[in-house]
């Protein structure tokens, strides 16, 4: 994925993004740090298209730069998205949850049609990927928080995605749940060598598990690189920048980009 010269201001003025250039290479698992109200889920959205940018262009490592409906839908085909809230309807089982990964990829009439055993099967081997094989049947509202998340998992692995975009994914988990979520995903991921953009709040599962820390501060990237440059100076400007000037950031933070 890239993004060249892209700028998110939404329609009430606030300029949540600024002009910002970035590559993300194939197969890295890439983690958002910034302060509430940074811009990270902007980031995150505009890079699917939930999101449309002001200025700039997207492009996709499959499909070149994103140019009309049609290719931003096959995009999102492809690309797998994770949220804090799992967005799971409650009431279906953890398996019909899944399959709703794989709606995408079938017109709006084929998808009126049953799903076929191999869909089935597809979602069934990404539950099991999970963890939740034996849970397939259980109703989403009757599992915990971390398996609901876990679930969120699998409807994006059930995708077959080139790209995983998760939007705080274990923000409302329990700390050492979040860190087995986020190891799973982790997993997933380098086994697959799939890429990962993934915002989160805890800077220690940052160090963790990036291959690469992009720091936001007032749509702003104000760090990037791998977790061992990630020193108190960085944290600060991620954390306490809202007291730095913003008029031109490349003067006041010294960009350290990946190599
Ligand atoms: P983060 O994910 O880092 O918390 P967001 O991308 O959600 O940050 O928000 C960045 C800025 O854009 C914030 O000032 C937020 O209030 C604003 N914002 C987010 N969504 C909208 C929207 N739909 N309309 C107007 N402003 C928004």
């Amino acid at each position: 994925m890239r993004l060249f010269d892209a700028g998110v201001t939404y329609p009430n003025g606030t300029v949540a993004l600024q002009p910002t250039s970035l590559e993300f290479a194939e197969g890295v698992f890439t983690i958002l740090l910034g302060p509430s109200g940074a811009g990270k889920s902007t980031l995150l959205r505009s890079l699917n298209g939930i999101v449309p940018l002001s200025q700039g262009q997207v492009a996709s490592a499959h499909l070149g730069v994103l140019r009309n409906a049609r290719q931003w839908r096959e995009h999102r085909r492809k690309t797998g998205m994770i949220f804090q809230q799992h967005q799971l309807i409650g009431r279906l089982t953890a398996l019909a949850n899944v399959l709703m990964g794989r709606l995408g990829h079938h017109s709006t009439l084929r998808s009126l049609l049953p799903l076929s055993v191999d869909e089935k099967r597809m979602a069934l081997e990404a539950l099991d990927r999970v963890g939740l094989l034996d849970y397939a049947l259980r109703r989403a509202d009757q599992l915990s928080g971390g398996q609901q998340q876990r679930v969120g998992i699998a409807r994006a692995l059930a995708q077959a995605p080139n790209l995983i975009l998760a939007d705080e994914p274990v923000a409302s988990l329990d700390p050492a749940t979040a860190e087995r979520v986020l190891a799973l995903l982790h997993g997933i991921c380098r086994q697959d060598g799939l890429s990962a953009i993934i915002s989160l709040h805890q800077v220690e599962l940052a160090r963790q598990f990036a291959d690469r820390i992009i720091g936001i501060n007032g749509g702003h990237v104000v760090f990037d690189g791998p977790p061992d440059r990630l020193g108190e100076d960085a944290i600060r400007r991620i954390y306490d920048g809202t007291s730095i000037p913003q008029k031109n950031p490349s003067a006041a933070y010294e960009l350290e980009m990946t190599p």
